[in-house]
């Protein structure tokens, strides 16, 4: 029977193949296909090929059958055909995204024995044997390799089993040492703790009737946003929630932006959950992915799942709740490659596919969400105070133009900021630095000819990252030592320009010599448990003052933080992006909102050339309601979501000479069929990026357009263009839709 079958690469919808003596639950199971002209490749079944069109082409035949079951529910088949169709992507994008590495083998997969593992002989087939012999050298080969030394075709199908059983390891295995992986994987093996000696904590009384509303709520509304202050006790109602949903018998999804948040999350949900909790973050092993994976497909192990935007993918079965803690937060957002999708409304149409609720937290809705709430769309709860009715952290605003002509400055902290942190430091307190720029120092520049090393791949300047010896480009990767005389002139005149984290950590060693300091950026959290130690030592009060970027702004909890400083708000506030002042404002509450929380009032120091930006009295009067009154009106003049729905089409090209072209014709096309609804082709800032040129247009629909009918007329008139028209042909485009 012919089947349209899923494969993991970048081509329009899916292939058909034959598949001989179909076995009844054929959908969802992998199965091995040849792909071009010698070439192996597992794919997902998706569905039987309608045969009602006539068939031009000869249908090849798959290799093999890859799974005794399915290992792709209907539930995510249904979810990847949504995702590639809403967010007008290949379905097999979506499938790699989804699918752990190690469940993807193709014939340029590279493996090796496992030398912690031995096989029995006995339970092998002949196949399995021989593939064991040839690797028990010890050597990576390729899958490709083994099926032209053993002469058989289909050895993937047998190798998959000895993959399943760890005999043999792939993907990042191979290069890895042993060691780290039993680490992980004891890490993963949460230990049972000695069954709920942790009792949930009782509830205070506003806490307690914010549960009671979001439940009512859920009887008619399927969304609800809990909007709570900062250190409110948000995370104690969603445990309270988490807690009646398990009890029912369903299993949660808790979704949170970043990997930083599992850390102090896992620690307090395992106290109360247990070995129930499983936990899916990019900082994952291909095993313990597959190993989380297999259990929520094959077991009833875990019921609760912590997981940053990927765990929508992941085989749920019985969903009843889903929560997005920090639903505002930018990160849910994939920007590259694609699937371009957004985690939160991902998991809202997932939970509507299991009937399951939605609880949105945050203390800084984003403006979409606040005013779903508005039109009765999704419900809403508030928590006004925090736990114990501590007060909302004071803002204090540091004019640093003034300080700068005063010279009232150390080196790039006013001495209003600094007197502070000597005080609290005294105190036994703890100081949070916001500075939201990684490396050194952003750029460097020859004193005498103005030089400035820029990226080769791309139109940006490179970071100094004095630490490690190099300057960076952060957006390919790109890396040079440091250059000792300007390439330019010869002369030793290279001068660091602007500052960055690390700059910073060195400004605070010098003031404060006896102090404990801690940075926290992408840098300095690469290593698997990267964050975890940093936030572990802060949490034990074995830093003093913890310096980072955004990754220290959101959700955290620490007890002895009384006081925030914000560096440099002005990067932010001047951002010329529709959303500029609303993320803003959120960046700047949500770093706040670290300080203070428990017991006394904290402080917050924002140090900004910016005073009079309207973000900044909104902040100081935590005055939320203000900054979404004039976020809705400007939406609504400039005609952005909420009121519109934006997709960006990205158009690429090597080609400096064609780029320009190639969008034009774009635009003028689709202005034909979109008319109002499309921008004129826009430049974007940085225009070369990895050797491609970018190009962009913005098409802007009403909410009541239907949606589905754009997007593939848009696809439509691409195919059409691209058609007779090389050029086009030979360019990149992509969709983005509902960007961020
Ligand atoms: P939010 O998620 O709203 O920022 P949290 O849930 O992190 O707030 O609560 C802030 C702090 O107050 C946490 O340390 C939390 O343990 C504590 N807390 C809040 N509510 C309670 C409660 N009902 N019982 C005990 N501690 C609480
Ligand atoms: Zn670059």
């Amino acid at each position: 029977m012919l089947y349209d079958i899923i494969l993991p690469l970048a081509i329009e919808g899916t292939l058909t193949y034959d598949i001989p003596d179909t076995p009844k639950d054929i959908i969802g199971r992998r199965v091995i296909v040849p792909i071009g002209k010698n070439k192996l490749i597992s794919g997902v079944v998706l569905r039987p090929h309608s045969t009602d069109e006539t068939e031009s082409f000869s249908v090849k035949t798959i290799i093999s059958i890859l799974d005794e079951r399915p290992i792709i529910t209907p539930s995510q088949l249904a979810l990847w055909q949504w995702m590639a169709t809403y967010y007008m992507c290949p379905i097999g994008d979506v499938m790699r995204a989804a699918l752990p590495n190690t469940l993807r083998l193709e014939s340029e997969t590279k493996i090796r024995l496992n030398p912690d593992k031995t096989a029995e002989k006995e339970s092998l087939t002949e196949t399995q044997i021989k593939v064991m012999d040839i690797l028990s050298d010890g050597k990576i080969r390729e899958i490709d390799e083994l099926s032209k030394l053993i002469g058989v075709k289909n050895v993937v199908s047998a190798i998959q089993p000895l993959i399943d059983d760890e005999y043999i390891l792939s993907g990042e295995y191979v290069k890895e040492k042993l060691k780290v992986k039993s680490q992980q994987w004891n890490r993963l093996t949460i230990t049972p703790t000695e069954n709920k000696e942790h009792p949930l904590n009782p509830l205070s009384e506003e806490q307690r009737a914010a549960l009671q509303q979001v439940n009512q709520s859920f009887t008619d509304k399927d969304v609800v946003l809990l909007h709570g202050v900062t250190g409110s006790g948000k995370t104690e109602v969603y445990t309270h929630l988490i807690e009646q949903t398990l009890q029912a018998g369903k299993q949660v999804l808790y979704m949170v932006p970043e990997i930083a948040l599992t850390t102090q999350l896992t620690d307090r949900l395992e106290k109360v959950f247990g070995d129930t909790l499983g936990v899916y973050h990019s900082k994952l092993s291909d095993f313990e992915r597959a190993d989380l994976y297999q259990h929520l497909l094959k077991t009833n192990r875990y019921r609760l799942i912590v997981g940053v935007r990927s765990a929508v993918f992941l085989p749920l079965h019985d969903l009843g709740l889903v929560i997005v803690d920090e639903e505002h937060d930018s990160s849910y957002k994939q920007q590259e490659p694609a699937p371009r999708y957004n985690g939160r409304d991902t998991a809202i149409w997932l939970a509507h596919q299991f009937g399951a609720k939605v609880l949105l937290g945050t203390a800084t809705p984003s403006v979409e969400t606040y005013y779903r709430t508005q039109t009765g769309k999704f419900g809403l709860v508030e928590l006004f105070c925090r736990y114990q009715g501590v007060l909302l952290p004071q803002i204090h605003i540091v004019n640093s133009r003034e300080a700068y002509r005063k010279k009232e400055m150390k080196g790039h902290l006013s001495y209003e900021i600094t007197n502070r942190i000597s005080d609290e430091i005294g105190k036994n307190k703890q100081v949070i630095i916001f500075q939201n720029r990684r490396g050194y120092a952003p750029y460097i520049e020859c004193s005498g000819c103005a030089y400035i090393p820029k990226c080769i791949n791309c139109d940006v300047s490179m970071t100094l990252h004095k630490r490690q010896g190099i300057l960076s480009c952060h957006y390919c990767g790109y890396t040079i030592s440091i250059p000792q005389k300007c390439p330019a002139c010869g002369m030793p005149t290279l001068t660091d320009k602007g500052v960055g984290t690390e700059k910073i950590e060195d400004e605070i060693s010098e003031l404060f010599p006896k102090s404990r300091i801690g940075r926290m950026d992408l840098d300095s959290t690469r290593k698997k448990d990267g964050h975890q130690k940093i936030i572990n030592s802060f949490a034990n009060h074995q830093i003093d003052i913890l310096i980072g970027t955004q990754m220290v702004t959101k959700g955290l909890d620490f007890s002895d933080v009384s006081t925030v400083v914000v560096l440099n708000a002005d990067q932010v506030l001047n951002s010329p992006d529709f959303r500029g002042n609303e993320q803003g404002y959120q960046m700047l509450e949500q770093v706040s909102g670290r300080a203070g929380r428990k017991q006394e009032q904290g402080h917050v120091y924002i140090q900004t050339g910016n005073t009079e930006n309207p973000v900044i009295s909104q902040v100081c009067r935590h005055d939320y309601s203000a900054m979404y009154r004039q976020q809705i009106e400007e939406r609504q003049m400039f005609r952005y979501p909420p009121f519109y729905r934006l997709i960006i089409v990205h158009i690429a090209h090597r080609d400096p000479a064609k780029i320009s072209t190639i969008a034009q014709q774009i635009q003028d096309s689709l202005h034909t069929v979109f008319t109002h609804r499309c921008s004129r082709v826009v430049t974007p800032l940085v225009t070369r990026v990895k050797l491609l040129y970018h190009r962009q247009i913005m098409l802007k629909f009403a909410q009541n357009e239907p949606m589905n009918m754009a997007k593939e007329m848009l696809q439509k008139q691409i195919i059409l263009l691209a058609k007779d028209n090389p050029d086009i042909r030979s360019a990149r485009i992509y969709f983005d839709v509902d960007p961020l």
